[in-house]
């Protein structure tokens, strides 16, 4: 059993919260403490172990529900700030080309992505893959199944969740398909839902948005996740993306997504920055979920998304980094900060509560894992143990609050995953982050200097 000791307070969930000792065993939480306060829980005399939360505040485990971490390997890139996406992307793609996309750079970029991540509370991370060995459509099978290895295996080693989303950009749509069933049976065989039974895998499917791929990649990835119970997922409404939707099909994106299946309860969009209410209305009435990735959408301009008309309509909303190509950190929290400061731009203010739950529970739910964002009895025991003893935090009077108005940047002191503590003392448990560091950046010397 491990014992989460003496936290001043402990949040559930959006809704409650509590104080005191929080018990886990079999990598779920057993018996947090009654709201009073009160601790309670039995030992079954499995060998005890505790983690110290005296001046901390416990939460569940962050979940990033939009990330690229590929781009983990291309961050501060030069020729990818302040410009147009029709110059972004082909500068990452002569990027990638110069480093050579494989398995080997996969897991190098993976590992320091999820590391970062660990580091900074989250214990999910949903990477969603988008650029293959040999470019678009071009790409062996096999190969593709390795690149998807070779994350697992990085959030293995690290003791992080993984969900890898087999994505697309401009794919051919039989390959890209062949591809994900190929994924779906390496990675997580016979699983219910695509989830491997331990929760620590996921395989969804994500063509990169209607301003990339073809209808009949949607609905050929959308056969493989029907077959399998795969969650999906895309992104739309970037201003880009509706400005070529219009362009390429006289329509707005929303519409193209409805007409090919796509605006259904499995589905999650990320970003929705050029929404309409009248999407909003028909996003919630079909059970769409959303993921917000403001630290994205700023810096690439693509504008604010309406969060609090969102969640208005009942509409669950994630929160996503997006990867190293237009957000050079993994700091879901620090994003979470950013997306409650400018929330007030596009809307009604939203706080600390509600964005703290939409970096846990609002991410879970777009993944299908109810199980995870929260700290209930039997919910999966993946939770951060935040410091808020030092001076940045201070007079703070409300400590839950203050981990996100407060100390911009925090890193929590401790995390677990399913039970297992995999950050303490704001180290990895097992591995040395400067050794992770240095692998990715000696693997991309190596490759430009061939
Ligand atoms: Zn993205």
């Amino acid at each position: 059993m491990l014992t989460i000791h003496n936290a001043l307070a402990t949040v559930i969930d959006e809704s409650s919260e509590t104080a005191g000792d929080l018990f886990v065993e079999n990598g779920v939480v057993m018996a947090p403490d009654a709201p009073t306060g009160t601790g309670r829980g039995t030992s079954t005399g499995t060998p005890a172990e505790r983690l110290d939360a005296t001046g901390c505040v416990v939460t569940p485990g962050l979940v990033n529900a939009h990330h690229h971490l590929l781009q983990t390997a291309f961050r501060t890139l030069p020729g990818t700030r302040g410009v147009p996406m029709a110059t972004w992307l082909p500068t990452m793609a002569a990027a990638y080309a110069r480093a050579g996309i494989d398995p080997e750079l996969e897991h190098a970029a993976a590992r320091a992505g999820l590391a970062e991540s660990l580091l900074a509370g989250v214990t999910t991370v949903a990477d969603h893959h988008l650029n293959w060995p040999g470019g678009p459509g071009n790409t062996d099978v096999e190969l593709t199944v390795g690149i998807a290895r070779a994350a697992a295996a990085a959030a293995a080693d690290l003791g992080a969740r993984l969900v890898f989303v087999r994505g697309s950009a401009r794919d051919d749509a039989e390959q890209a398909a062949a591809s994900a069933e190929a994924i779906v049976d390496a990675l997580v065989p016979g699983a219910v839902g695509g989830v491997r039974a331990d929760g620590l895998l996921q395989v969804a499917v994500g063509p990169a948005g209607v301003h990339s791929d073809s209808p009949e990649t949607f609905r050929l990835l959308g056969e493989v996740a029907a077959r399998h119970g795969l969650r999906r997922r895309t992104q739309a409404n970037e201003q880009v993306d509706v400005a070529i939707a219009l362009e390429k099909y006289g329509r707005r994106p929303i519409d193209l997504l409805e007409e090919w299946g796509w605006i259904a309860p499995d589905v999650t969009l990320a970003h929705l920055c050029a929404v309409t209410e009248d999407e909003i209305r028909r996003l919630a009435a079909n059970g769409v979920t959303a993921t917000h990735a403001p630290a994205c959408d700023l810096p690439m301009g693509w504008g604010i998304a309406p969060v609090s008309a969102l969640r208005a309509s009942g509409i669950a909303v994630g929160l996503g980094t997006s990867g190293g190509g237009s957000n050079d950190a993994s700091n879901l929290l620090a994003d979470a900060r950013l997306a409650m400061q400018i929330a007030p731009l596009v809307g009604e203010p939203i706080t600390a509560r509600e964005v703290l739950g939409m970096a846990t529970k609002g991410s879970a739910l777009g993944l299908g894992r109810p199980e995870l964002g929260s700290l209930r009895l039997g919910d999966a025991a993946d939770l951060c143990v935040w410091d808020v003893s030092g001076v940045a935090d201070a007079a703070v009077a409300d400590p839950v609050a203050g981990l996100l108005w407060a100390n911009p940047g925090r890193k929590p002191r401790h995390v677990v995953v399913a039970g297992r503590v995999v950050v303490r003392d704001y180290e990895l448990v097992g591995c040395d982050q400067r050794t992770i560091a240095a692998d990715l950046e000696n693997l991309l010397a190596d490759r430009h200097a061939r």
